[in-house]
């Protein structure tokens, strides 16, 4: 069995406390991830400011061409990262799986090395010149979940390491084998010390981290639960936060669409990654004119859709990543079906080995219920008849969360509109979850702060300085 490392200074560093990493179609174990205490995490900071001192130096151009090395790299793994992201995460190889997931790391690293950081001159008179400048903060923490962790990580280390920062990073413990792998490999196109990676299953190594005096920044995706605790021990440091946190995406469709048409794009925008993505579309509100039909539309299209182990490339979706995650996906079914939510599919877990769910639709039910007003972050979605737009507009907007929205209609100027309406970062029109590497992203309400991607996005990762003469 492979033997997986800490990464520190570019040293692979062995641990003899593992802990244990399982592959959820089936319960077999995948690899035993090296277990860093917080003297590990101590040194690794110790060799990413270190490192700080020369790699904040390096010219702009110089870090372009890494991020760009860095692309070839992974280009050149890509099927084997693939493999161990299916095999330990359960995410089917093909389709909007794996092999996808990888292809996202490369163009996002693509997109993030064309990024520039020019010197922006506010004024210039004859006796006055204002310079702004942005300038690497420092030592950046990295720590990513479950759901996406190869293309998340990349997306959170590489403008932080662009910007001139250097990086420790902590994977999830349900995830840590692949994110291991793929900076091993990235490390190969960096000096040493840039990025460091630290895998736990310790709680007490993430809460060093993000207390941690030599820690500028911390750039986060995961629960809004763990955002608020990464507030609250980040606090005495100051220290720059990016919050990617929990989404609970409303989508709402106008009496005007064609059911049949959009009923493939409402599947996937729902079930990408198995629902367990932060702005898969997670309440779908449905006109009563055309509830039954759209409810119908859904269940024909999810009868297509083969659920099974990852590595069968037969599948598109896998089994749930983790036991937690299982759990509370059976408890939020059962609620809704004790408040008469009625099961159009699914709705029982088979029995057997792994964490399969079934593709589950969920009708007549409305705003009260736990499946409706929590984030189920699974294959289950809720169906909400309404009768008036401002009703529907009012519940999509009564929730904490404020991650993604759609409007679903075929007057593209109405829906635009109230689009605008949906209290969110991204609200989509005839379409959801749709990301791209040069349109920022981000969350309103508790759904985080500060935006990935784009300029936008590595400006997150600098200090403004502004130089007046
Ligand atoms: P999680 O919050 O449980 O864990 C995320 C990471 O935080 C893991 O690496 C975990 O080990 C670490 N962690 C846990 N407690 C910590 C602490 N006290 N200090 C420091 N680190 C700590 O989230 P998860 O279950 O891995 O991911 C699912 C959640 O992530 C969902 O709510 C989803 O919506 C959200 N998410 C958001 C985005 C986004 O871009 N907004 C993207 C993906 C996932």
């Amino acid at each position: 069995m492979t033997e997986y490392k800490l990464i520190i200074n570019n040293q692979l560093i062995s641990k003899e406390e593992t802990f244990d990493v399982f592959n959820p179609s089936d319960d077999s174990l995948v690899g035993r991830a090296p277990k860093a205490n917080e003297s590990d995490l101590d040194n690794a900071i110790e060799a990413a400011k270190n490192a700080y001192k020369k790699w904040s130096k390096t010219s702009h151009q110089e870090r372009q061409q890494a991020i760009n090395a860095i692309a070839d790299l992974l280009e050149e793994h890509s099927d084997e990262l693939a493999k161990l992201l299916t095999l330990e995460q359960g995410k089917p190889l093909k389709g909007i799986g794996s092999e996808f997931e990888l292809q996202a790391c490369i163009i996002w690293a693509r997109a993030c090395a064309t990024l520039e950081l020019p010197v922006e001159i506010l004024e210039e008179t004859e006796t006055t010149r204002i310079e702004q400048h942005r300038k690497p903060l420092g030592v950046v923490a990295s720590i990513t979940p479950w759901n996406w962790p190869l293309a998340i990580g990349s997306w959170q280390i590489l403008p932080a390491i662009l910007a001139g920062n250097t990086v420790v990073m902590k994977p999830s413990m349900f995830t840590p084998l692949s994110t291991l792998r793929m900076a091993e490999i990235i490390c190969q196109a960096l000096p040493a010390g840039v990025l460091n990676v630290v895998a736990s299953s310790d709680s007490g190594v993430g809460k060093r981290m993000t207390s941690h005096p030599d820690i500028a920044k911390i750039t986060f995706t995961g629960s809004t639960d763990t955002g608020r605790k990464i507030v609250s021990s980040s606090a005495n440091t100051l220290k720059r936060l990016t919050l990617e946190l929990g989404g609970n995406d409303a989508g709402i469709v106008l009496p005007d669409v064609s059911p049949e048409k959009i009923a493939e794009g409402l599947f996937w925008s729902a079930f990408i990654n198995n629902g367990q993505t932060c702005a898969a579309l997670k309440r779908l509100y449905v006109h009563e004119s055309i509830y039954d039909e759209v409810c119908d539309q859904l269940v024909a299209y999810a009868k297509t859709v083969p659920v099974g182990d990852g590595m069968d490339e037969s599948n598109l979706l896998g089994p749930v990543q983790n036991t937690e995650q299982f759990e509370k996906i059976c408890e939020l079914v059962e609620s809704a079906k004790q408040a008469g939510g009625r099961i159009l599919c699914g709705g029982q877990a088979p029995s057997g080995k792994g964490y399969f769910y079934p593709i589950t639709l969920v009708a007549d039910i409305d705003d009260s219920c736990p499946l409706v007003n929590q984030e189920q972050f699974g294959p289950v979605l809720p169906i909400i008849k309404y009768t008036d737009i401002e009703d529907a507009l009012s519940a999509a907007n009564a929730n904490e969360n404020g991650l993604g929205g759609s409007i679903w209609s075929a007057d593209i100027e109405r829906a635009s509109t109230l689009a605008g309406r949906l209290e969110c970062g991204t609200a989509w029109v005839n379409k959801h979850a749709e990301i791209r590497p040069d349109i920022p992203f981000g969350g309103a309400k508790t759904s985080g702060c500060g935006v990935s991607f784009g300029k936008l996005g590595l400006e997150e990762f600098t200090q403004l300085q502004v130089i007046s003469v």
